[in-house]
């Protein structure tokens, strides 16, 4: 592995062939990871809430010339068993197996002290950051264990390492995270073709940074596209041998 994965070189082709979901593809960190994937020769599934934003994504890789993608809506906060089981039988029916799931979307919830949280944003925050990715994962399964090698990316965060004061749900959601990398992670080596890892991005150029740091000067961040190495290393068959790991994407 390279000492900083922002230094990370991927061959052009690194993804050739591979089919990788994204969710969240359609803004932020997950349109750049759905667009870097797609140049590095990957079939990208754009999964995410709002399909205008998605139908943007799957437009830019078309008039690239990349191979074209599918958009698959789903809201992460509604979403339920059987939801997860018709995507897993969609994927089956179209591409037979999946290499690549890279669990992005996510939401902040509010900074406020665990004190006054208001239940209801508790339990959509877990929903959406934890219980969403879990239960996708859960459900695809049976078609990642049908590629060669596959990869399952969750989205991890600073507060998901260290508590601080106000990031309530959001980052014990991501405290959850690291422990769900770890737990399927075990579950999986030398059992099975699937590794299991996660990514924090560090401090990234998005919606969801400017939401938490209003008077942060954007332009002092990396965009999201600086930050790909991770990503693609993750995705790619470099890293076939690394389970459990949380990998810093700065
Ligand atoms: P953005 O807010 O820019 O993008 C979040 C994405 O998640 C959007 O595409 C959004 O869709 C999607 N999403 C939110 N809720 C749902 C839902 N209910 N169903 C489906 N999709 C949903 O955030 P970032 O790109 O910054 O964050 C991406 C990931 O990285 C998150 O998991 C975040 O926690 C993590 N992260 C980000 C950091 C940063 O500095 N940016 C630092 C540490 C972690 P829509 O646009 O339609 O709302």
């Amino acid at each position: 592995m390279p000492s900083s994965l922002l230094e990370y070189r991927p061959a052009p082709d690194l993804l050739a062939d591979k089919v990788i979901l994204v969710t969240g593809a359609g803004d932020g960190i997950g349109r750049a990871a759905a667009l870097a994937f797609a140049r590095h020769g990957a079939t990208v599934v754009l999964a995410g809430r709002t399909v205008a934003k998605l139908e943007a994504v799957y437009d830019e890789i078309t008039a690239a010339g990349l191979p074209t993608p599918t958009i698959y809506p789903v809201d992460l906060a509604g979403a339920g068993e059987e939801d997860y089981r018709a995507l897993a039988h969609a994927l089956d029916a179209h591409f037979g197996r999946l290499d690549g799931l890279l669990h992005n979307a996510g939401i902040l919830g509010q900074r406020t002290p665990l004190a006054r949280y208001p239940l209801r944003l508790w339990e959509e925050v877990l929903r959406v950051n934890l219980t969403a990715p879990f239960l996708m994962t859960q459900k695809l399964l049976p078609v990642l264990e049908k590629a060669p090698a596959a990869s399952v990316v969750f989205t991890s965060s600073g507060v998901g390492r260290r508590g601080k004061a106000y990031w309530g749900a959001y980052a014990v959601s991501k405290f959850a995270i690291e422990g769900l990398t770890q737990v399927w992670a075990d579950e999986v080596e030398g059992v099975s073709r699937i590794r299991v890892n996660c990514i924090n991005p560090g401090p990234t150029r998005t919606a969801m940074r400017a939401a938490a740091y209003p008077a942060e000067d954007p332009n002092r961040l990396r965009p999201p596209e600086a930050i790909m190495g991770a990503y693609l290393y993750l995705m790619g068959d470099d890293s076939r041998h690394v389970n459990g790991q949380s990998l810093d994407a700065q």
